[in-house]
């Protein structure tokens, strides 16, 4: 069988075009999307994600203001900014970069923010609101991920869905996501007994662990939908996903891949959030 390789980033590229559409109709009165994104410490990693962040908001015309504060910032110094941006009319969307440092209560932060600039839709009542089947802001992630699979054309009703990987940014979002389509969603876990006897049920299997090439071609279902959210570095330090993506080749009906695939529509998707609710303001 030939695997399709599901290229995200051309994906991507039609999710800017429709944008800067929105955008341009939004500045013809007035209004032009700002997006505020928090970064505490240095963590190279984190610099790399809020340079990409930044960049693909100026390509396409949205402000976006980089605030990077010094890891030793207390907690609520970091929480006086958020509420100052809350108030900020020139922001419509907050983002914090996580990991903060560990002197940092992350949970207490995320909930500091509006949740009408909550673009991440981490906050609590962002993720009541994606779980009753009413979301403001659906996460990124999940957000993009349900946008490759529209596109691909898979009809999730029906479908079984498998998620390895049960986090509150992707796991958990996705899940939901998925449930409200219509599949029957199963949900695994670093508990999860006999992980393969799940995987290979699978027509749509999401990944989304942070452990390189975890799942082979021998623990999917051929012709199976592969999303693999990883980003790891392999033994030869390159870029890649949790799937082993030579091993699954010809097995999978189609795949994400890493990088190149989920990536780049986590960021498409934080600034099509930015720009819905900047259009909220019109709405309103
Ligand atoms: P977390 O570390 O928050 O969660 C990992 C999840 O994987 C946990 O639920 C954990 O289980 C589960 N897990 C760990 N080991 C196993 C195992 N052997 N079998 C089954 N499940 C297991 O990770 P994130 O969700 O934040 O990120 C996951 C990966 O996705 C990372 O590589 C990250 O870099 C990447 N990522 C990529 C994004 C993108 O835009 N492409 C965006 C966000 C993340 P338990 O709950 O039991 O601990």
């Amino acid at each position: 069988m030939e695997t399709k390789i599901i290229d995200g980033l051309a994906l991507s590229k039609q999710i800017y075009d429709d944008l800067e559409k929105r955008i341009k109709k939004l500045k013809n009165i007035g209004i032009t999307p700002g997006l505020a994104v928090i970064l505490v410490g240095e963590s190279s990693a984190s610099q790399i994600y809020v340079r990409n962040k930044v960049k693909a908001c100026e390509k396409i015309g949205i402000i976006s203001r980089q605030e990077n504060y010094q890891d030793n910032i207390s907690e609520s110094e970091l929480l006086k900014h958020i509420y100052r941006l809350n108030k900020d009319n020139k922001i419509n969307g907050i983002l914090i970069q996580l990991p903060l440092p560990k002197h940092i209560d992350t949970h207490k932060v995320i909930e500091a923010i509006d949740h009408n600039k909550d673009v991440d839709g981490f906050n609590v009542l962002n993720a009541g609101l994606l779980m009753t089947g009413n979301p403001l802001f659906c996460p990124c992630t999940p957000y993009g991920i349900m946008k490759i699979i529209n596109n691909e054309n898979i009809n999730i009703r029906g479908a079984n869905a498998v998620i390895v990987g049960a986090s509150n940014i992707v796991g958990k979002p996705i899940a939901m996501l998925l449930l409200q389509a219509g599949a029957t969603v199963t949900i695994c876990n670093s508990k999860t007994k006999d992980l393969e006897s799940h995987t290979r049920k699978a027509d749509i299997l999401i990944v989304a662990v942070g452990k390189p090439k975890m799942i082979n071609g021998s623990m999917i279902k051929p012709g199976s939908i592969l999303i693999d959210v990883g980003i790891n570095r392999s033994s030869e330090n390159k870029i890649c996903g949790d799937i082993d993506f030579t091993s699954v080749k010809s097995i999978a009906g189609s795949i994400t891949p890493v990088p190149g695939g989920v990536g780049p529509m986590t960021i498409a998707m934080l600034l099509t959030n930015t720009v819905e609710s900047a259009e909220r303001l019109i709405k309103d």
